[in-house]
């Protein structure tokens, strides 16, 4: 299987490059504890796969990367609705 693929995310509105997990963490430079923290959160895009799997969109892990070296939130700009979980 391929490490990384396009997929179309519905945050971004549109196709983004999608990384596994595993890339995604290190992307990002952070833990893989810290990942999941974030996608609990949804602070970073992600969407599941058929297998199962986590991808993540490499456009919100370049946001949430950005002065955040671990644990640190991604500056929550998006002015998100309540939507509960
Ligand atoms: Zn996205």
């Amino acid at each position: 299987m391929l490490n990384t693929c396009y997929f179309y995310c519905e945050q971004c509105k549109k196709e983004r490059h999608f990384v596994p997990l595993h890339r995604a963490f290190k992307f990002a430079g952070v833990s893989r504890s810290t990942m999941y923290y974030w996608i609990d959160k949804q602070w970073v895009h992600w969407r599941e796969l058929p297998s199962g799997r986590r991808i993540i969109c490499e456009e919100s892990l370049s946001h949430s990367a950005k002065g955040n070296s671990d644990a640190g939130p991604p500056a929550e700009k998006s002015s998100r609705k309540g939507t509960a979980a």
